[in-house]
């Protein structure tokens, strides 16, 4: 407890607390700057993004019966000034302790919407080889953060292992298309064999007892094309899930 305290003096003197926004001294993102994010009053379909759509549900021209998510409902409009800086310092710079902030927007923003209440949350995940590199995986961060803003009776469980991303892909945003986009993310996703016979290859074509039925939000920090989020979505679908929503930071 002692060497705890004494620990956390000794950060305090050497390593400031900073807006990484503003750089104003107490905290990792500042009040004032939390405030100033572009929030977003309204929602755009989950698919084109061009129409405002309730929640983030599909508009008529985009709604089809076999498409597998049903919506996108985002907390925050991206913009390079606010918005790209903090999710390329909570990813690539490893500030990992911008999840609390982050989290706190999407949960207010997400639990004040009409958006109907999750069974699940699931991160979207990383390949491996990624969250080795990066330490962790950003998205369940966000999604144990959000977690917390629940009342406890209805808390949602996370699920890290349900999903599991199966294929290296590069990273979305180097790829202009949507096209390039949706090829380079089909397939990148299966769910994990369930507990009774984890010696065989899940082959996703049969309704999951663990994904039958229910209402599942997948957590994300940004979504651009939504090729992501769908990509997953094709998965838990096909297993059974009853809605799939993504639910990100910033689109
Ligand atoms: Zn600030
Ligand atoms: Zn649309």
């Amino acid at each position: 407890m002692i060497l705890r305290t004494l620990l956390s003096l000794f950060e305090d003197a050497f390593f400031p607390l900073r807006c990484v926004l503003c750089e104003k001294n107490g905290e990792l993102l500042c009040a004032s700057c939390a405030a100033s994010l572009p929030r977003r009053s309204s929602q755009v379909c989950g698919f084109c993004g061009a129409r405002e759509t309730p929640q983030g549900t599909l508009c008529h021209e985009c709604h089809s019966d076999n498409s597998s998510l049903d919506g996108i409902f985002a907390a925050t409009r991206y913009d390079v000034l606010h918005i790209a800086r903090l999710i390329h310092l909570f990813k690539y710079r490893f500030l990992r302790d911008l999840a609390e902030p982050l989290g706190h927007i999407l949960s207010e923003a997400v639990l004040r919407s009409e958006l109907p209440l999750p069974d699940l949350l699931l991160p979207v995940p990383l390949h491996p080889r990624r969250e080795r590199f990066r330490g962790w995986n950003q998205s369940l961060l966000l999604a144990e953060e959000m977690r917390k803003h629940f009342p406890e009776p209805i808390a949602p469980r996370v699920d890290p292992h349900l999903l599991n991303r199966i294929r290296f892909t590069a990273p979305q945003m180097s790829l202009r298309g949507r096209i390039d986009r949706a090829q380079n993310i089909e397939g990148a996703f299966a769910l994990s064999p369930p507990p009774e016979n984890k010696n065989e290859p899940e082959k996703n074509a049969f309704v999951d007892a663990r994904i039958l039925g229910k209402y599942v939000w997948l957590i994300d920090d940004v979504a651009a094309s939504g090729a992501t989020l769908r990509a997953c979505a094709d998965v838990l679908k096909k297993s059974g899930a009853k809605k799939v929503f993504g639910v990100v930071v910033a689109r």
